[in-house]
């Protein structure tokens, strides 16, 4: 819960550092980690190769690549996946148009920084995927009010996930 403290002014954010395995894409962003989830969406099954994957959202503003850069892929109309081309960790994915950026956890120094807060597709969850952490759980994304703004550049969850809100 370290980082999710850290919801003060900008320069009480946490440096969240990571990269490829190969060490080709590294990556830093002064941002505290949002909308940290777990997704279980066949795309993200596929373009990783795993059964789920960790997410967690930084303003694409704060995000600056150290080395290197990801290459990317159109996965679908509207989004766009970004993953090392030397040795495939996949490590973005970003939205057209929108504010934010999504990086995986698990690409993370410190994964530890950005703990999932929910599942996110369960509906598309494979059957022996058992989760049994008791986070919640969503069929595709959160009820409407509840869910990640995006386009306008706000967070807004609700609920079980109030300690997510952050109002920019
Ligand atoms: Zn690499
Ligand atoms: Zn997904």
């Amino acid at each position: 819960m370290t980082a999710a403290a850290a919801d003060g002014p900008a320069n009480a954010a946490p440096m969240l550092e990571g990269g490829c395995l190969c060490g080709a894409v590294r990556y830093a962003a002064a941002a505290a980690p949002r909308h940290e989830c777990f997704c279980h969406c066949e795309s993200c099954r596929r373009a990783s190769g795993a059964p789920f994957v960790a997410w967690f959202c930084v303003p694409r503003a704060a995000l600056r690549f150290v080395r290197g850069a990801p290459a990317r892929f159109r996965s679908s109309e509207r989004a766009e996946r970004g993953f090392c081309a030397a040795c495939g960790t996949t490590l973005t994915f970003e939205e057209d148009g929108s504010q934010w950026i999504d990086l995986t956890a698990a690409s993370l120094d410190q994964p530890a920084l950005a703990p999932p807060r929910a599942h996110l597709f369960v509906r598309s969850r494979l059957p022996w995927v058992v989760p049994g952490d008791g986070l919640p759980e969503f069929a595709t994304w959160p009820p409407r009010q509840e869910r990640i703004r995006k386009a306008r550049g706000t967070l807004q969850w609700a609920g079980d996930l109030e300690s997510m809100r952050r109002d920019r």
